[in-house]
């Protein structure tokens, strides 16, 4: 299998806002959808490549956020690829739920009263689902590598790895100032939601320790290894009193959390 390239697609400037593409020699694999309307800058980066929405052979939701799901419908449209994303973060992608959100700290509290946050996507229901802790093998789509459930930012994150050492994690980790991006890119901060620190922490050491090098996000980055391991240190030092945990609901999620019993989409604090 031929060596992939990662590809930044800039949703916002200044990295405030990435979506990425995973080029092989058999097409590429769009990783997060960036907000709603962001397809002609997603067609721009395609034909700068020599690609266009047809060499899409699978779009990757790495959560339910509206600047990582908000264009899925519309490109799954385009490009005819399925969309794969994980079961616990379902109910978001239809609409049949609200999204949730669980505030990092005053950056968070204060963009959570603005719209973006809200900006309502066409709803969808993914193509290949997974469920609990599934991982799914790329070598179908070109790309030797791997996505796994990751939880800990939403319920149903999930993240892709490859055998390149490129981690692409969505907003399991971010860089840069207030939500992300801007200036200081190699320095890694919380994104402005986060459910779980701890699961997100054992998850950024897991990748590290499986040998990640490089890490690419939704917002800011890339980072390298020592800086991620460096944040998830520190998460896993988050003590959270009562009167300081996010009491966040998932409705949908905690009975099917309680009932997989492995932890991993846990998302009550
Ligand atoms: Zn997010
Ligand atoms: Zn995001």
């Amino acid at each position: 299998m031929s060596p992939s390239e990662i590809i930044r697609i800039p949703i916002l400037p200044f990295n405030i806002v990435n979506a990425h593409l995973i080029k092989s020699g058999a097409g590429c694999i769009l990783v997060d959808a960036g907000i709603p309307g962001s397809e002609r800058k997603i067609a721009r980066i395609l034909s700068r490549h020599g690609l266009s929405f047809k060499d899409i052979k699978l779009i990757i939701v790495t959560h339910a956020h509206t600047d990582h799901a908000g264009s899925a419908a519309c490109l799954r449209q385009l490009s005819g690829a399925p969309i794969l994303a994980h079961k616990d973060d379902a109910d978001f992608y239809s609409r049949k739920q609200p999204m949730t959100f669980c505030p990092t700290g005053r950056v968070g509290r204060l963009f959570l009263k603005t719209p973006l946050p809200h900006q309502p996507y066409e709803g969808f229901v993914p193509d290949i689902r997974m469920k609990d802790g599934d991982s799914v093998k790329l070598q179908d789509f070109g790309v030797d590598g791997i996505v796994r459930h990751t939880g800990g930012h939403t319920p149903g994150s999930i993240a892709v790895e490859l055998s390149s050492q490129d981690a692409l994690v969505g907003d399991l980790v971010a860089s840069g100032i207030l939500i992300g991006g801007i200036a200081f890119t190699g320095h890694a901060i919380r994104p402005p939601f986060e459910d779980n620190p701890r699961v997100v922490a054992s998850e950024l050491k897991r990748m590290v320790e499986a040998g990640a090098k490089r890490f690419h996000m939704g917002h800011g980055g890339p980072l390298a290894a020592a800086e991620v391991m460096r944040h998830a240190r520190s998460l896993s030092n988050i003590t959270q009193s009562p009167a300081t945990a996010c009491h966040c609901a998932h409705p949908a999620h905690s009975t099917a959390s309680n009932q997989s019993g492995n932890g991993r989409s846990a998302n009550h604090l």
